[in-house]
């Protein structure tokens, strides 16, 4: 294991859009069509995802273009997508299962929230739609420059980029009123525990007793933390260290 370093944050540059994806999907739309994303937001929304809130951030963010140009053509399908270093990008199923989870009875926009897996920075583009600020760590020094490259194109003044651990959280921005994890460890680590305000809400995937992973939402209360074990998801490991 390496050693561990604080996470630091890194402002998102203000160069203007670098690629122009003019690209045609296999049913002859343009992927900058916002057509073709408000498809995938009606399967979402077939599939039982409701928050408006979730399924507009949802149709906002241009998929594609935090995928390499050989799979763009499948940006908009229910599926998860390599990104290199054998990390992956969540279905978009998954990612709104996961955003609507953690504003389950918000009535307005989220305060503070935590991401822990960066990758190709797409769910933190989701995210910056329905929180006021996202803090979003990734242990991979490659992943987190991908990510910055590719944010760089939609100007998310309330992204911040951080590279670190996130298993240690990041405790300059906390209290967060949600913490998400796109990866899955044994346990969910204390830091993010102490770095959750109290009536805030946390989404990860987590081990379960019977040895597979599940969705895990854990809620703090002045009582104490509530947990809540949902179904079986297929996510990265949660390593400690950076790389
Ligand atoms: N939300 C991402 C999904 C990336 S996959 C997206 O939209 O693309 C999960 C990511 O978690 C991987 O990039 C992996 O490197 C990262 N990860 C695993 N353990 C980590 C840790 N301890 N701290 C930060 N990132 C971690």
């Amino acid at each position: 294991m390496m050693a561990q370093r604080p996470a630091f944050p890194v402002k998102l540059g203000q160069t203007p859009p670098a690629n122009k994806h003019a690209l045609a999907s296999p049913q002859g739309l343009g992927l900058d069509s916002s057509a073709v994303r408000q498809r995938m937001v009606q399967k979402l929304a077939e599939q039982g995802l409701k928050d408006p809130e979730v399924l507009k951030a949802m149709g906002a963010v241009e998929r594609h273009r935090f995928v390499e140009s050989a799979l763009v053509n499948q940006a908009y399908e229910d599926t998860s997508l390599p990104i290199g270093l054998g990390q992956t990008i969540s279905k978009p199923n998954v990612v709104a299962r996961m955003i609507e989870l953690l504003r389950e009875g918000a009535s307005c926009k989220l305060g503070r929230v935590l991401e822990i897996g960066t990758g190709c920075g797409y769910q933190a583009a989701v995210l910056s739609h329905v929180a006021s600020e996202v803090y979003s760590i990734e242990r991979l020094k490659d992943l987190h420059e991908k990510a910055r490259a590719n944010l760089r194109h939609f100007r998310l003044a309330n992204v911040h980029l951080l590279f670190g651990d996130g298993m240690l959280g990041y405790p300059k921005g906390a209290p967060y009123a949600a913490i998400i994890s796109a990866a899955g460890g044994e346990n969910l680590p204390q830091a993010w525990l102490d770095q959750l305000a109290v009536g805030g809400r946390l989404v990860a995937p987590t081990v379960t007793t019977g040895g597979q992973q599940a969705l895990m939402v854990v809620d703090k209360t002045l009582q104490g933390f509530k947990q809540t074990v949902l179904e079986a998801v297929h996510f990265v490991p949660l390593k400690s260290g950076i790389s």
